[in-house]
């Protein structure tokens, strides 16, 4: 391991002079801790004490300098789940001529990203907290490139699916428990410390009960790309042609009990091959391969479903809840499906039939288990018929209902999905445009009074500068018109760049006016700068 760095060639005497005349530099982006990620020029970690270390001298810059703020709570998060109090990265500091009394550095060539992952066991944290984040913050900083190197510090081992952030870069990550292996004293050239929380779009209920994030900043187009570099990195290429249900079963706990019944009336309902594939008995790469192609993807709630993304335009996302959870409440892959341009279409089945499920009380907690919990608080979770809304992690009769066996009654599972489905829209679905309006140009107003009671007001514009190189099938407008004063307005649709408004127009009143474009209903524009319009 320790060999790993010195083929590239440093200029080690450089490197240390540059350290101790210079000192670290800082440079970070982003307001509070939650939204930080920090740039360093020497950057040095201490495996011994496992502490970053800062070291002044009169060249290091340190901004945002924040005093003793840097300690509430911390500097950044380390990891993409945000404010999470076991994420927090900060450094201690020293002078520079301190460095003479310490180990020899050894120093990282390469640029690097030191981030924490969040649960790199599960399949739909790996993903939605590392993969996503750290693609997207190396896309943020073009030094971050395909020769960048990853440190994870979150302490944890490879984990179940490292092979996946082997993808990222050409050079293999680095675990906490490794850079020991190095030396005492560890200094990385350049580096980047935080990851970028754009792309997430779920909170795990820390401080309140799970959900989509309160303001998404992702799109289906980022979640796609994303999708075609892992494919590509994997040297998968998707098959098109044939249509094929994909049932994603898991073999451990959370069972569809009549997994059988449920692929034969797939099969009969949508006139269509079906495929189980399972994280046990298949490689991940095999099972990109066959999502990557499918019409549908029906699967109990879990994990494994993160792998929808990997979906086509247009096809279903069916997921399955065991008895007495409300799927409303847990909607990671729902909201997932749902991002504006994901272009999957979702439905959620629920085992309402308690005589068709299967509880495991004796089970450790962590699996459900509830023998441990007092009697009383026993029997309360036996009798209720909907888990109450909760926080996170360890909530018992959350997870004793969650892992439970499923028979999945196919009358009301069919009935969903014929609801829901639109089936000739299945894999067919048309790439919507997201392409917005500009401003509507030389918005104008002309008024006149007819009578004491009676007065008119037109109003008139120029299409936005970018429709005349757009195909839209359908171009409105909307006006806003407000009387001066008052903090209501009525809103109008238009199809033409002009209208005369005569109901509700007093005589000598002043009216403001707004104007802005609509591509297909829901595409919006800018309002153009406000008209005073005097009757
Ligand atoms: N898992 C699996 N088969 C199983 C049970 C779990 O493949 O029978 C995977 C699952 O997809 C996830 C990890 O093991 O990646 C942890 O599963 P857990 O039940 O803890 O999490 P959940 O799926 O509820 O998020």
């Amino acid at each position: 391991q320790s060999q790993e760095f010195s083929q590239v060639r440093i200029d080690y005497h450089g490197a240390l002079l540059a350290l101790q005349e210079h000192g670290t530099r800082m440079v970070c982006t982003g307001k509070m801790h939650t939204d930080r990620i920090c740039r360093f020029d020497y950057l040095c970690y201490c495996t011994e004490a496992e502490e970053f270390v800062f070291f002044h001298s009169n060249a290091s810059v340190m901004l945002p300098n924040l005093g003793p703020r840097r300690f509430q709570p911390a500097l950044l998060d380390l990891s993409s789940v945000e404010d999470h109090n076991t994420q927090y990265f900060n450094f201690l500091e020293l002078p520079a001529a301190a460095l003479k009394f310490m180990p020899k550095p050894v120093f990282v060539p390469d640029v690097t990203l030191i981030l924490n992952r969040f649960n790199p066991d599960n399949l739909m944290h790996i993903f939605h907290d590392d993969l996503l984040p750290i693609y997207y913050t190396m896309q943020q900083y073009s030094d971050l490139d395909d020769e960048a190197r990853l440190v994870f510090m979150e302490g944890w081992g490879e984990g179940a699916h490292f092979d996946l952030y082997r993808l990222l870069s050409s050079k293999q990550p680095l675990l906490k428990e490794q850079l020991k292996t190095f030396g005492k004293l560890m200094c990385f050239t350049k580096s980047y410390v935080g990851l970028s929380k754009m792309t997430t779009w779920y909170q795990y209920g820390f401080v309140q009960p799970q959900g989509p994030k309160a303001n998404i900043l992702i799109s289906g187009n980022e979640i796609r790309q994303f999708a075609s570099f892992v494919m590509e990195r994997l040297n998968i290429t998707r098959e098109e042609g044939d249509d094929y249900i994909v049932v994603f079963k898991r073999t451990t706990n959370r069972l569809i009990l009549n997994e059988a019944e449920l692929l034969l009336a797939l099969a009969q309902e949508f006139q269509m091959r079906t495929v189980t594939v399972s994280l046990e008995e298949q490689s991940f790469d095999s099972i990109i391969q066959i999502i990557s192609g499918a019409t549908m993807l029906v699967s109990m709630h879990g994990a494994q479903m993160i792998t929808s993304m990997f979906l086509p335009r247009g096809a279903a996302v069916v997921e399955l809840f065991p008895y007495a959870i409300n799927s409303e409440q847990y909607t990671p892959y729902k909201t997932l499906s749902s991002l504006p341009g994901m272009d999957l279409q979702y439905v959620a089945w629920r085992n309402t039939m308690e005589e068709n499920t299967v509880t495991y009380p004796d089970r450790p907690w962590d699996q459900g288990g509830i023998v441990h919990l007092e009697k009383e608080e026993q029997e309360s979770i036996l009798a209720s018929k909907e888990v109450p809304r909760h926080l996170c992690c360890r909530n018992p009769e959350w997870l004793f209902r969650i892992y439970q066996d499923t028979t999945v009654d196919i009358a009301s599972f069919l009935d969903v999905l014929r609801e829901t489905l639109k089936k000739p829209n299945l894999k067919k679905a048309k790439v919507a445009s997201t392409i917005h309006p500009g401003r509507v140009r030389e918005p104008k107003c002309q008024t006149s009074v007819q009578a004491t009671n009676e007065a008119k007001l037109s109003v008139s514009w120029q299409i936005p500068w970018n429709l005349k190189y757009l195909k839209v099938k359908e171009v409105k407008y909307e006006v806003w018109i407000q009387e001066q004063g008052e903090n209501t307005y009525m809103p109008y649709i238009l199809p033409h760049q002009n209208y005369t408004f005569l109901e509700n127009i007093k005589p000598f009143t002043t009216y403001l006016v707004w104007v802005r474009c609509i591509f297909n209903k829901n595409l919006l524009g800018p309002f153009a700068d406000v008209l005073i319009c005097k009757t």
